[in-house]
């Protein structure tokens, strides 16, 4: 049971999202929910690129899975009134995975490239001209000393997605002429993106309901979709098909979901650090040692939810867990992390 938990709050894709993400995807950029900021920004550079008949430049989104990157990509193309091509960086092996799809773009198109942190040298190096001078080196022959031909592309506009920032090369990220941060959404708006999703799924859910859901999403689109799927399912077996308050949280006890919308990685990243590191200051390595994953993940998609609710702490002297997150597994907080949380109030 507790693995279903854990599964249930991922924010990345599982095989149950595949079909349903694609119906729930928000058609325009003004049905799109939240992340302010970035729609005006997108909303500006979009106006200004059709006013002057020029492609827009190429743009970059970055932020944790399941925010919405993907989505704004599709939405930036249906603003335009171009076409998009989607792939991502480790599906592309070879320069030649890309050259039927660049010399086949109509001026302006879109090539989305998901994962763009995961992108081949090889890969890179071709990208570069094309990003740049609309051009792209066609390799006649294999072997090294094979002839190329330069060919000329139509002006396109390249939009990357990553969860990691930090691994993009630096030449790869001075050629974005747009780049935007996505954050984690506050409840209130991820109750609007659930009441919007029950609404095209065709199923009555009440403000409260909704807002149990949204609570308990880890702040992300995705994962308050997956959750209203599987509550969906329950209110029809088990209750007369309306998600209100009541109906969610038996729903959600059912489905063992966290009352933070904790994932596994959230759960085991802070019982690390309270059990192995008696709840720190740890180093940033010591703990990915200690889990066995990559610093920069952890970093840059784990650590900013839990920082910003409260379970984890930046200080210069290391990370340290929260007394929220010594109570959420049980623990009562040490009175000496007390003082130090205190200490670090403003980091
Ligand atoms: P990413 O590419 O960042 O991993 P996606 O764009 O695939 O995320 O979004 C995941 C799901 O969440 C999609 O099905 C989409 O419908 C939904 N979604 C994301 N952001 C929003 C939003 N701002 N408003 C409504 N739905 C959203």
């Amino acid at each position: 049971m507790s693995e279903r938990r854990h599964e249930v709050t991922t924010p990345e894709v599982l095989a149950e999202d595949q079909g349903s993400e694609t119906s729930l995807r928000p058609q325009r950029l003004r049905e799109f929910i939240g992340q302010e900021r970035v729609k005006e920004a997108m909303g500006i550079a979009i106006e200004a690129a059709k006013g002057r008949g020029e492609p827009l430049d190429h743009l970059l989104f970055h932020g944790p899975p399941g925010l919405g990157k993907t989505t704004l990509a599709t939405l930036v193309a249906r603003e335009m009134g171009v076409g998009i091509k989607v792939t991502s960086g480790p599906v592309l092996e070879k320069p030649a995975d890309l050259v039927g799809i660049l010399t086949n773009q109509g001026e302006g198109d879109i090539l989305f490239i998901d994962e763009i942190h995961r992108l081949r040298p090889i890969i890179e190096e071709f990208l570069y001209p094309a990003m740049e001078d609309w051009r792209v080196e066609i390799r006649l022959a294999e072997g090294p000393r094979a002839e190329t031909m330069t060919m000329k592309i139509e002006r396109f506009t390249l939009v990357g997605a990553t969860t990691r920032f930090g691994l993009l090369t630096a030449p790869m990220r001075a050629r974005f002429g747009i780049v935007q941060r996505l954050n984690f959404y506050p409840a209130d708006e991820l109750t609007t993106i659930v009441r919007r999703s029950a609404d095209l799924l065709g199923v009555e859910a009440s403000r409260d309901g909704a807002e149990e859901l949204a609570k308990r999403a880890r702040g992300t689109p995705r994962v308050a979709n997956r959750l209203l799927r599987r509550v969906r399912d329950y209110a029809e077996v088990r209750a007369n098909g309306v998600i209100d308050r009541e109906v969610a949280g038996r729903a959600l006890e059912l489905l063992d979901v966290d009352e933070y919308g904790l994932d596994e990685m959230d759960g085991r990243i802070l019982k690390t650090i309270i059990e192995k590191f008696e709840g720190g200051p740890v180093g940033l390595q010591s703990i990915a040692v200690a889990l066995g994953e990559d610093a920069g993940t952890v970093e840059e998609v784990y650590e900013p939810f839990l920082i910003q609710n409260g379970f984890l702490q930046r200080t210069p002297r290391g990370r340290i867990a929260t007394p929220r997150a010594f109570r959420r597994f049980g623990y009562a907080p040490p009175e000496t992390l007390r003082e130090q949380a205190s200490l670090f109030e403003d980091e």
